[in-house]
C-alpha cells in the first residue's frame, strides 16, 4: 500500500497510526471518535493482534455505523517505511513501547534514534509523534533521544500526565495507561513535531 493509501481508505484525510498497538483498544476508540481521520495499527505479534481484529468485529457486528477509518497490519515497525511514502502519515502514537532496558538494545526502543530516522522517512511536515509511557527511565532516554535529534522540535511533555490539565485535556486511555495508572504509576507523555 505504500503511497496508496488514500486509494484504500476512498479519500485524503489525514492518516495516524499506532507503532506497537497491542489490543488496539487507543486506536479503535480514536477511529471511533474521528471519522474524518484514517488510523493505521501497527503491531508485530498476530496472538495479540487478533485480540483487535476481534474486538474491531464484534463492534461493526453490533453497530449501524461500522468503522471504516482504520486497518490493522502485522508486521515489524523496523519496516515502516516499506509500507508508508514520504509525507504520508500526518501522526504517530507510540503507547507504552517495550523498553529494551539493556544498552545494547537501545536501537529496538521505538524512540531510539534509529526508529526517528525512520520516522522521518514517512511524516509530513509538521507532522507529530506523541509517546506515552509509565517507564521512567525509557521516558528519560526518549527525551534525550528527541532533544538531540535534527528536524525535531520536542512541543510539550510531562511526567504526570493524569494531573497535566493541559496534556490530559482529551486523552485516550490504552489498555496498558488503564492497568498501570490503577496501580499508582504516574504516565509520563512527550509530544514532538518534525519540521
Ligand atoms: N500500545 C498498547 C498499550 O499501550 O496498551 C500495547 C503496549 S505493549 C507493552 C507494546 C506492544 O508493542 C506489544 O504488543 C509489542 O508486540 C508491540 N511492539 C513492540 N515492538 C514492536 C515493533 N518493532 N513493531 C511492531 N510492534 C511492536
Amino acid at each position: 500500500m505504500k503511497g496508496k493509501w488514500a486509494e484504500h481508505f476512498g479519500n485524503n484525510h489525514p492518516i495516524h497510526i499506532e507503532v506497537g498497538m497491542g489490543k488496539g483498544r487507543f486506536i479503535t476508540d480514536l477511529a471511533r471518535q474521528n471519522p474524518d481521520i484514517n488510523y493505521v495499527g501497527i503491531e508485530k505479534y498476530s496472538s495479540v493482534l487478533i485480540r483487535a481484529i476481534e474486538k474491531l468485529e464484534q463492534l461493526n457486528s453490533n453497530s449501524e455505523m461500522p468503522v471504516k477509518n482504520l486497518i490493522f497490519i502485522r508486521m515489524n515497525a523496523e519496516n515502516l517505511c516499506d509500507v508508508f511514502e514520504k509525507n504520508e502519515v500526518s501522526r504517530i502514537y507510540l503507547n507504552f513501547s517495550d523498553p529494551w532496558p539493556k544498552d545494547r538494545h537501545a536501537k529496538r526502543r521505538l524512540t531510539s534514534h534509529e526508529f526517528l530516522a525512520r520516522y522521518e522517512k514517512i511524516l509530513k511536515k509538521d507532522g507529530t509523534l506523541e509517546f506515552k509511557t509509565d517507564n521512567k527511565d525509557l521516558f528519560d532516554f526518549s527525551l534525550e533521544e528527541m532533544k538531540n535529534a535534527e528536524g525535531w522540535e520536542l512541543t510539550a511533555f510531562t511526567y504526570d500526565l493524569h494531573h497535566d490539565v493541559v496534556l490530559s485535556e482529551g486523552n485516550v486511555m490504552t489498555e496498558y495507561e488503564e492497568k498501570f495508572s490503577s496501580i499508582g504509576n504516574p504516565i509520563c507523555k512527550m509530544e514532538a513535531r518534525f519540521l
